[in-house]
């Protein structure tokens, strides 16, 4: 996966501040707050801060373990959740996507006038009730050309696909790893009952043997 996929999911969720983080965490596990706060030269109570709004997401989970040397205080360790975090960057783009199909095609079906001068937009509907003049400064009311900003929309929507397909590829390969991982635990387990049996089988052929020489030697007394 790449890290940059990840970078822009934690991004959209948290924010710019949390990039640093991804970098520390990437491919990594059970990562100590305090090596993290001191490679992003934050307090420990600024890197708790961020990694609990990351786990409120459910992109990382922490670990916790009782440090002697502090007197019996937890330290935390923390470990990035990929399934989760592509599952949620899914659902952020996928509404994402919603909301820029809908301003387009209410760019594309309404027609809106606009004042040069102080910028403010309004709709036809509402330009026609103040007689296409601003209510500001009272210069007239021009229609707006919006072809820039529906192709500025049509260019952010393609690039929202694009995140969307890779995301899906990564979900996929997740997907598949765990269930071989499913295919692997299965496996191992009728290995092991296949060698208990065995084992069981064994014991009880000793046993009967056992028996069989005993009545044998009663027997022959
Ligand atoms: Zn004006």
């Amino acid at each position: 996966m790449r890290i940059e996929l990840l970078k822009e999911i934690v991004n959209s969720i948290i924010g710019e501040k949390s990039k640093g983080i991804v970098e520390l965490l990437f491919e990594k596990e059970n990562v100590n707050e305090f090596v993290i706060a001191k490679k992003l030269n934050l307090t420990i109570n600024q890197t708790r801060n961020l990694l609990y709004k990351l786990s409120d997401e459910g992109l990382v989970s922490v670990s916790r373990k009782k440090n002697k040397s502090k007197g019996g205080w937890y330290d935390h360790f923390w470990t990035l959740n990929l399934e989760k975090s592509l599952l949620k960057f899914k659902e952020v783009l996928l509404k994402k996507k919603e909301t820029l199909m809908q301003s387009a095609a209410l760019k594309k079906s309404t027609r809106f006038y606009v004042c040069e001068t102080c910028g403010i937009e309004v709709t036809e509907e509402q330009a026609l009730m103040q007689d296409y003049t601003c209510q500001e400064c009272g210069q007239l009311l021009v229609l707006k050309d919006n072809t820039k900003e529906i192709a500025t929309i049509e260019k952010e929507y393609a690039h929202l696909d694009k995140d969307l397909a890779e995301v899906l590829a990564e979900i996929a390969i997740l997907d598949q790893k765990n269930a071989k991982a499913g295919q692997r635990r299965q496996k191992a387990f009728e290995r092991k009952k296949a060698k208990d049996r065995a084992i069981k089988r064994i014991a009880s052929a000793a046993k009967r043997k056992s028996t069989l020489e005993k009545n044998k030697s009663a027997k022959k007394k």
